[in-house]
């Protein structure tokens, strides 16, 4: 409990941030913290050791930097989550709806395949609008979900109750602010 509170303080709130009313969580201050970068890995780690995962697909951006440090500790595949465009090889996407307008995410076409063991993972669950596109464009390609992992969850939004009650899908989150 003493290092979920150590990774907890490591994070900054920043008022006003992108929009007056917003507390943005920011995780560039956890990151720059040696001893809290590791530690979110190694209890991220901890977590899903024993799942079997073939894959994790993490979201752009800031979920490729946890996803990419955990697989090469679990010693399984990184899959790009990708915001429409960016990937060059034929994808497979999934639109889903912003506050204001609509979005787009990709993965390449046969990067994950039937029966795969997928972890999904980002940085932070608000609403869970995100995880949910996240979740039914990796279903599209027939991989198995075993879980959904965040940083940080924003608990009062609901996120994590919204994804088990629309998708059947366990999440976990290290840490969480009200
Ligand atoms: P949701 O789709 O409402 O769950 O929002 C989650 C997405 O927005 C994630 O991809 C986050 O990276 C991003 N996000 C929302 N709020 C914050 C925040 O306070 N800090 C960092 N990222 C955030």
């Amino acid at each position: 409990q003493n290092r979920i509170q150590y990774l907890k303080d490591s994070v900054a709130a920043v008022k006003d941030f992108p929009q007056e009313g917003i507390l943005f969580r920011d995780i560039t201050t956890l990151l720059e913290d040696p001893k809290a970068l590791k530690d979110t890995i190694d209890l991220l780690y901890d977590v899903y050791k024993d799942e079997k995962i073939d894959y994790i697909a993490a979201a752009d951006a800031r979920g490729f930097i946890f996803g990419c440090a955990l697989a090469y500790k679990i010693g399984c595949g990184l899959v790009l989550v990708r915001k429409k465009g960016k990937l060059p090889r034929e994808t497979i996407s999934q639109d889903y709806d912003l506050e204001y307008g609509k979005n787009t995410l990709e993965i390449c076409k046969g990067s994950l395949k039937k029966g795969d063991n997928v972890l999904l993972l980002d940085d932070l669950l608000a609403t869970g609008g995100t995880a949910g596109a996240m979740i039914k464009l990796v279903e599209k390609s027939g991989a198995n979900i075993v879980s959904f992992a965040f940083i940080i969850e924003l608990f009062d939004l609901g996120g994590a109750k919204r994804i088990k009650d629309t998708y059947g899908i366990d999440s976990f989150s290290l840490i969480s602010f009200p």
